[in-house]
């Protein structure tokens, strides 16, 4: 994103809709600026916010009176009175920083908006996760923290080494260039976005491991890792996750159920 550094009269309005705090005012020119390393691309300021088209020269001219008497000529905080957040024509690989952080776009390879991804939410109609086995969606940061790939990387390669098999139909899964050693491509590594989520599926045996894995990691990495664990329901409605979270210290709390209502898209082999 971008400010038309003729039409910003740096009224500071869209300072606080930006969620990874991007935008400031810069004192030296008297006007707003993105810093474009920590820009995600995610729209909110430029859909966020109603505009108008005041004539900049004449706001400016206003606000210049008005701070001499000593009162303010301000916008309603809701507006950018001159129209000067600009979208940029996004080319690779920048372009990956929308996909991941604008919930309006949807993603190439999964059609799905934001992240890109249904999770296990509609596990009841894929059958992806099966009885015994256990999904995982390990997701990389947060609004005001966001996630580089470089950093998601660091996850993948560890969790490939352990032999875990990534999720085809994920988003990160279709950057990558070798998701048996969990290499992602080398031009987005830098790429920031407001957060991203890897998707993998394992034994239920492999849990604690695994868990032990992500804590480890999550360590060392410049961002935050939250992971949500789901399994198969019995018939009776008991699930094998929660002792075996509870005996890896992590207090299991029932967060989604699917009730299996919809329409059967993948059949489980008899
Ligand atoms: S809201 Fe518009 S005029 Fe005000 S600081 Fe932001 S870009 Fe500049
Ligand atoms: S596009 Fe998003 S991250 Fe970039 S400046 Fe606007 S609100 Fe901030």
């Amino acid at each position: 994103m971008q400010i038309d550094q003729y039409r910003c009269v740096a009224c500071g309005n869209c300072i606080p809709v930006c969620p990874m705090g991007a935008i400031y005012i810069d004192p030296a020119v008297g006007r707003a600026q993105v810093n474009q390393d920590e820009c995600v691309e995610c729209y909110a300021c430029f859909r966020g916010m109603s505009k108008e088209r005041l004539f900049p020269p004449m706001v400016r001219a206003i606000r210049r009176v008005a701070k001499a008497f000593r009162f303010r000529f301000d916008p309603e905080p809701d507006i950018c009175p001159t129209d000067a957040i600009v979208p940029q024509d996004l080319t690779w690989p920048r372009i990956v920083r929308r996909a991941f952080s604008d919930p309006q776009v949807p993603h190439e390879s999964t059609g799905i908006h934001g992240r890109g991804t249904a999770e296990v939410k509609t596990n009841d109609v894929t059958n992806r996760v099966k009885e015994g086995e256990a999904g995982f969606v390990i997701e990389f940061g947060r609004p005001g923290v966001g996630a580089r790939f470089g950093d998601i990387q660091q996850m993948t390669q560890r969790l490939a080494a352990f032999g875990v098999e990534f999720e085809k139909n994920n988003p990160v899964t279709s950057l990558m260039t070798e998701p048996d050693r969990g290499l992602i491509r080398e031009d987005i590594l830098n790429e920031k976005v407001l957060s991203a989520i890897v998707e993998i599926k394992t034994g239920l045996d492999q849990v604690p491991a695994i868990l032990h894995i992500i804590r480890s990691v999550s360590r060392e990495l410049d961002t935050v890792v939250a992971v949500g664990v789901s399994s198969r329901c019995d018939a009776a409605g008991n699930e094998p996750l929660a002792a075996l979270l509870e005996r890896e210290g992590y207090p299991a709390y029932r967060g989604k159920t699917n009730l299996g209502l919809g329409r059967v898209t993948r059949q489980v082999a008899v």
